[in-house]
């Protein structure tokens, strides 16, 4: 290799560098817009009773239209938002949507917090305010954070964390058995609920030693007192392993797809109505 090749595969990585950069740049602009001109839209995906399959509960999943009609993916924007804080600014604005559109539901309620919001000195602040000017009951209001929210700062995230419990909200660890979280990690940060990943339900429905991971998993969960969510359910045979493995609530398409907040109320009325039908009936598929 010599030295002029060098030079020029660095100016190469830099260009490609520079376009990426400018990309994040670019599709944070848009994201700015988005947010002033209410391009955001909130879904709500149904969390139903293992044994039942009542509707216990709704997740809150950020959806965003572009105006060229195009939809973009929170796994594609979410990031771009938490790289220039504007994930604060959107975060608040979800905080106030799913509150208001929930608060007559009667059910749980749980939103997705990013590492940055948490991070936020004015976070729990912020919550406690829109707790307030919504009316919503925080003992209905979980909040799902992911792991790299507690690595990142541990700290800062008990603190916050603290403060959100004080306020009577309850914390879930989201996307459980992607990562590293340990055992210290539970008994340090003892969340109320757990959230089995997606990844570990599928692959445990095939794999044995994952199951027997698992397994021990939602034990382990039970010993903290936490209750147990799995979710990416999508067939029956899932939901009869992850039902018998112990979990108590399952999310999932099997059941109910993410919906706008029109659709919920409908799927309420006869689950809270027919207490003893409910048991009979199949999930309703999407
Ligand atoms: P998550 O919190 O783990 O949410 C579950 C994801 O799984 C959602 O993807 C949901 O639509 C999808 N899902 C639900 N059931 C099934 C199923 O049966 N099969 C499959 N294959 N997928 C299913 P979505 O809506 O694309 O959201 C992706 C992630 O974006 C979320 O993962 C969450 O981490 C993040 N996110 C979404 N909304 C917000 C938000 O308001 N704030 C923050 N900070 N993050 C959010
Ligand atoms: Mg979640
Ligand atoms: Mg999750
Ligand atoms: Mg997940």
């Amino acid at each position: 290799v010599s030295k002029r090749d060098g030079k020029m595969r660095c100016t190469w990585f830099k260009d490609e560098f520079d376009r990426s950069l400018e990309a994040m740049r670019d599709l944070d602009n848009e994201l700015r817009a988005a947010l002033l001109n209410e391009e955001f839209r909130v879904h709500y995906q149904p969390l139903v009773d293992a044994r039942t399959h009542r509707v216990v509960a709704v997740e809150s999943l950020l959806r965003w239209q572009r105006p060229d009609g195009r939809d973009v993916g929170p796994n594609v924007f979410i990031p771009v938002a938490e790289e220039s804080g504007l994930i604060n600014a959107i975060g608040l604005w979800v905080l106030r949507r799913a509150c208001t559109d929930a608060l007559p539901w009667g059910i749980q309620l749980s939103i997705n917090i990013s590492a940055a919001q948490l991070r936020n000195p004015e976070f729990p602040f912020q919550l406690g305010q829109v707790l307030e000017e919504t009316g919503f009951p925080p003992e209905r209001l979980e909040l799902e954070i992911t792991e790299t929210c507690l690595v990142l700062d541990p700290v800062v995230a008990e603190r916050s964390l603290d403060l959100v419990r004080g306020l009577g909200v309850d914390v879930v660890l989201d996307d459980f058995g992607t990562g590293y979280a340990s055992i210290g990690f539970l008994r340090q940060f003892r969340f109320e609920k757990l959230k089995l990943d997606r990844s570990l339900v599928v692959d445990s429905a095939v794999d044995e030693s994952l199951r027997a991971m698992m397994l021990s998993s939602i034990s382990m969960a039970r010993a903290l007192k936490m209750r147990v969510t799995a979710e990416g359910v999508e067939t029956e045979a899932q939901a009869a392993m992850v039902r018998s493995a112990g979990c108590d609530h399952i999310q999932g398409w099997l059941f109910f797809a993410p919906m706008p907040a029109d659709d919920i109320p409908q799927h309420l009325a006869p689950a809270l109505l027919e207490k003893d039908t409910a048991k009979a009936e199949p999930g309703r598929k999407v």
